[in-house]
This record gives C-alpha cells, sequence and structure tokens, in this order.
C-alpha cells in the first residue's frame, strides 16, 4: 500500500515512526484517554527532536517544509495515537500556519518560536451554542476600547482552551449587512482575567479535551488583532483547505492501526478449527478497509501536492476530508466486527478507534457540510 514520496521525505516518515514507537507505545493512547490529559512531556520531547516545526520556516525558529512532509508526520503519529496527531496539529500547524498566512511579522517573531519549540500551545475557538455548521452566526463580542478590545460572550467545544497558552478566537466586532462581515480574529492570553474554562465530557478525543469558554470583560490589547478588523471571515478561509486536508491523514494513519489490529486477530484467532481470516466474510471486510486506506493515501498525497503548488483545490480537500473521516469510521466499525468481543472490551484499543472516528465526520466541517460545498463546486445550485 504505498504510496510514492521522495527520499527525504521517507526518511522524515521513518524518523517519526521510530519516535512514535518509542514514545507511544501500545496501550499509551488508552492511557491517556482514560486520564482525560494530553502527554505534554512527550510533545515536548517531539519538539525536542526538531519535528514540531515542520511547516514553520527556520527564521521563525521552525524546520522548513510544507504541506506535504506535514500529512507525513501527521499520519505516521495517528497510527500510533490518533489524539496525539490532534494535539500536534492544533499549535504547529493550524495556529502556526494561521499565523504565517495572515499575522504581522511582529506577532510571527511573537509567537512562532515558542510554538515550534513546544513552549507554547494553542487552541482554536470559533464555535458557539447556537453557531455549529453555521459558523457566520456566531455572537461572542468584541468592542474597541482605547489601545483595546473588550470581550463578552460564549464559546462552546473550544479543545485544548485548559491546558493551552493562547486561543485564536472568532469574534463579532460589528454587525456587516451580510453575516460574513464584521467577524474578526484574535490571539487572546488564555490566563487574562475574566476567561472561565469548563471542561464538556465527550465521547472520544478524551485526552485532548474540550470546553466551554466564558468571556467576562475580557481585555485584549489591539495589537492581538490578526488581519485587519472585520477581516476574520476571509482569513478563515485562506487555510480551509490545509485544514480540511489535514484530517485525512490522520484518519489513515488511524485507520491503518485498526486495520493492522484486526489483521492479526484475523490471523491469529481460530473459530471452527481455522483462523477467522480464512473465512471469506471476514476477509473481505478487511480487503475493504485496506482497498479504502490506499486510496485514502492516494487522496492525502495528491491533495498535498496541489496545495503545496498553491492550486486551488476547495473541491479535492472536501472531497478527502469526507472520504477520510469516513473511512475511519467503516475501519473502526469492520475492525470490531472482526474482533468480535475482544475488541468491544475497554482492555481493547478497537474501542477507542471506534469512539474517537465519530468525532471526524462532526467536527471543522462535517460530512454534510462538505457534500454541500462540493454540491456547489460541480455545480449545483444553493439550498
Ligand atoms: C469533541 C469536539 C471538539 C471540537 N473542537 C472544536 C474546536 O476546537 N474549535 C471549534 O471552533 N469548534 C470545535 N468543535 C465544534 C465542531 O466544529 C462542531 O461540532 C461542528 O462544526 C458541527 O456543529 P454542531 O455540533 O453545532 O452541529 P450542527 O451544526 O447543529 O449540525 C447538526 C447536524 O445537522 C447537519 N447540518 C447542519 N447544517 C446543515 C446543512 N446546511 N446541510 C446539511 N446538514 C446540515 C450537520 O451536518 C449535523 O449532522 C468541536 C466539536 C466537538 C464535538
Amino acid at each position: 500500500m504505498r504510496v510514492h514520496y521522495t527520499e527525504e521525505q521517507e526518511a522524515l516518515r521513518a524518523a517519526v515512526r521510530d519516535f512514535a514507537r518509542r514514545e507511544l507505545p501500545p496501550g499509551f493512547a488508552r492511557e491517556c484517554d482514560e486520564r482525560g490529559r494530553p502527554p505534554l512531556d512527550v510533545y515536548r520531547r517531539f519538539a525536542d527532536a526538531g519535528f514540531l516545526g515542520i511547516g514553520i520556516p527556520e527564521e521563525y525558529g521552525g524546520a522548513g517544509g510544507d504541506i506535504v512532509e506535514i500529512t507525513i508526520v501527521l499520519e505516521e503519529l495517528a497510527r500510533a495515537m490518533q489524539s496525539f496527531a490532534s494535539l500536534v496539529y492544533r499549535s504547529p500547524i493550524h495556529a502556526g500556519q494561521g499565523l504565517l498566512t495572515y499575522g504581522t511579522e511582529e506577532q510571527r517573531k511573537r509567537y512562532l518560536p515558542g510554538i515550534a519549540s513546544g513552549r507554547l500551545l494553542f487552541c482554536f475557538s470559533l464555535s458557539e451554542p447556537q453557531a455549529g455548521s453555521d459558523a457566520a452566526a456566531i455572537r461572542l463580542r468584541a468592542e474597541r476600547d482605547g489601545d483595546s478590545y473588550v470581550i463578552n460572550g460564549q464559546k462552546q467545544f473550544s479543545t485544548g482552551a485548559h491546558y493551552s497558552d493562547y486561543v485564536i478566537l472568532a469574534t463579532r466586532t460589528s454587525d456587516g449587512a451580510r453575516r460574513h462581515e464584521g467577524i474578526s480574529l484574535f490571539v487572546v492570553d488564555l490566563k487574562s482575567p475574566g476567561i472561565t474554562i469548563e471542561p464538556i465530557p465527550t465521547l472520544g478525543d478524551r485526552a485532548n479535551g474540550t470546553n466551554m469558554v466564558f468571556y467576562d470583560d475580557v481585555r485584549v490589547p489591539a495589537s492581538n488583532l490578526l488581519g485587519e478588523e472585520g477581516e476574520g471571515w476571509r482569513l478563515l478561509m485562506v487555510n480551509l483547505e490545509r485544514e480540511r486536508l489535514s484530517s485525512a491523514p490522520i484518519s489513515v494513519g488511524a485507520s491503518a492501526a485498526a486495520l493492522e489490529q484486526a489483521l492479526e486477530h484475523a490471523r491469529t484467532r481460530e473459530q471452527f478449527g481455522r483462523p477467522i481470516g480464512a473465512f471469506q466474510a471476514v476477509a473481505h471486510q478487511l480487503a475493504d478497509v485496506a482497498a479504502d486506506i490506499y486510496i485514502g493515501r492516494l487522496l492525502t498525497h495528491d491533495v498535498a501536492h496541489r496545495i503545496a503548488r498553491g492550486e486551488r483545490c476547495v473541491f479535492e480537500a472536501s472531497v478527502a476530508k469526507l472520504f477520510c473521516t469516513e473511512m475511519f469510521n467503516r475501519a473502526a466499525y469492520t475492525g470490531m466486527q472482526v474482533m468480535g468481543g475482544t475488541g468491544y472490551t475497554m482492555d481493547s484499543d478497537m474501542q477507542l478507534h471506534f469512539r474517537n472516528a465519530r468525532l471526524g465526520t462532526i467536527g471543522a466541517g462535517s460530512s454534510e457540510v462538505m457534500r454541500n460545498v462540493i454540491a456547489k463546486e460541480i455545480g449545483l445550485p444553493r439550498a
């Protein structure tokens, strides 16, 4: 199931896989999930090994590289621990690429070296109780007051806010004629007075954890505004293709892990005097998962190269997100079916895959939203 990468990219893959083998051993993902905390010590060692700076230019303390290298890192990490890949995604990739795209030189210098060295953790907060798929319905308000803005309102599902240093926060600074107008992005210090964080218990991705966050007269320097006031929606759209693509390698890596476990079980578990993998009904299910993963890898590879070349690929990136996150659900469902009762126990990684997979088709643009985007791209009228 090989897709062609350069020698340097294969060396990067091998190095990340080696790190994951040492630092994210079997059973570790389940321990972190049960504890409900991400392994921040491993995160810092990942940074010390130079991997966290991938995608961030050397002048800002990064290791260089582009979206192709980022997808390799995410796939290999997700193979060992999906939540760790998501943790790595949040600061250097989501926030890092955002700051690179729309931060001022001063903002890049202020935050990027800390992100690349693992000292600064970022999270991202757009969703609110009344603004999920309809993200432009946000109400959390930022009002200009002299050299600062004062923020009031509520965010829902701020993943990692309870251990992050900063949040990239989407706010409403005015009510434009169109709903997408009047949205502004800020970097907000999560230790600021007036911020209250309450955990939201979830089915999966418990190691990362998500939160309700309340802002009560939170004062933020005007220099923390990203881009121009009212330009937030356009900035959010700039990196959308990268964001959608990032779900794909994470789903490919986690699906590959689920397949490996199911294969091992199918080869060794005997019923009716033979390994269950010898039954065609079982073998075909696993063959379908293997075929899916191969397609997911091809998609990831193709879309990453398109983005690296600067091509517009809204259709392709949405297809990659849709296909790969749904594929992970199928892989985890099939894996549990093949492993029978063993896969259903809490001692098995399969139950963790099963729970984690569910989020992929809901968060960061649900499968329905991806289909809406694809429908528009193929020329269908909007609802
Ligand atoms: C564990 C977790 C972590 C998260 N982390 C973050 C985070 O860090 N930062 C952040 O900003 N957000 C985060 N989110 C929020 C996430 O992005 C939203 O859950 C997602 O955008 C969907 O919004 P919603 O949950 O409000 O569902 P809704 O938008 O209410 O959707 C409910 C259902 O209706 C469907 N639907 C809605 N509109 C349409 C339509 N136009 N056409 C067809 N179907 C439609 C949806 O596809 C879905 O099936 C997180 C969510 C979860 C569960």
